[in-house]
């Protein structure tokens, strides 16, 4: 994080916004400047991923699906606009202490005498050791005294969309985020590709969300796509890993996606287009015009 606020405060808030009294490594100016730096990175990364992901990835057939609810897109940008700030409050506190250096975050290759080989075994191990805090994480959060006061929410979207992506009950949030925050504490890891994961990272929860299901073939029994995860938001107790199946198979929660085996919320709707449409057809389409509007969905 104190390469996106030293950017921060080269370009914009020295010069402009605090006054020159006030050193950049004052402790109440770098949590104000986290704070700011970080809702707004935030809300950026969420507004333009999910929406770029929502008109170009998305499938807007699975919204005829019986369980989208009712201005669910809306309901979904309000509760996680309304939860980021929330979250930001411990994860500063985090990028705080990362700033004034107890993390083992680096900024030279050359630390290291293999140092681009450590920089490909460490963006490994990042992903490994996170997918697995966050499976058993996410696994606590369905025990019965915990899921209703904190992962619900998460679970109204049975059909999510990109926008349900970060749509948590803020200790949600901050919990299932925390393997990213613990790992550069426990690994050396360098600067920049932790910003770089980071970023991949917010990417990969809005892909899982998208509700397109294709994943190559070669790859479909390894990677936790949006196919495994929506049937985590349909049936709950399975798929609750993040990039991997790893940790589903390992734990005994691995479901084989519905939607491969053409049994998925995008087979239901396709069906049930095609049911209005025979049931229309049965009835000798007493209306021309209706029974053309039908067909034309239906396609
Ligand atoms: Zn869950
Ligand atoms: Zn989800």
């Amino acid at each position: 994080m104190d390469l996106v606020l030293s950017v921060a405060d080269h370009y914009f808030f020295t010069p402009y916004v605090y006054p020159a009294s006030w050193p950049e490594d004052n402790i109440v100016r770098q949590t104000v400047s986290l704070l700011i730096v970080t809702n707004l990175g935030a809300y950026v990364l969420y507004f333009f991923c999910a929406t770029l992901s929502y008109y170009f990835v998305y499938d807007h057939s699975l919204m005829k699906h019986p369980q989208f609810l009712k201005n669910q897109v809306y309901r979904e940008i309000m509760f996680t606009v309304k939860s980021l700030p929330w979250i930001s409050i411990p994860t500063i506190s985090l990028f705080l202490l990362e700033l004034r250096g107890y993390s083992k975050l680096y900024d030279d290759v050359g630390d290291f005498p293999s140092g681009w080989i450590h920089l490909v075994a460490s963006v490994v191990s990042f992903l490994f050791f996170t997918d697995m805090l966050i499976y058993w994480i996410h696994r606590g959060l369905h025990h019965r005294l915990v899921y209703k006061h904190i992962h619900k929410p998460h679970h109204v979207w049975k059909i999510p969309t990109p926008f349900a992506s970060h749509a948590f009950h803020p200790v949600d949030g901050f919990l299932q985020s925390l393997p990213y925050h613990i790992y550069p504490f426990v690994f050396p890891l360098h600067k920049v590709v932790y910003l770089g994961l980071y970023v991949l990272v917010n990417v990969w929860t809005i892909s899982i969300h998208d509700g397109d299901f294709r994943v190559p073939q070669v790859l479909r029994p390894f990677i936790n796509g949006s196919a495994h995860h929506t049937d985590h938001h349909i049936y709950f107790d399975y798929n609750y890993g993040q990039y991997f199946t790893l940790w589903d198979r390992i734990g005994g929660s691995f479901k084989h996606p519905s939607s491969f085996e053409g049994k998925g919320p995008h087979s239901y709707v396709r069906k049930m287009a095609e049911g209005e449409f025979n049931s229309l057809a049965e009835n000798g389409c007493k209306s021309e015009k209706l029974c053309n509007a039908e067909f034309a969905k239906t396609k």
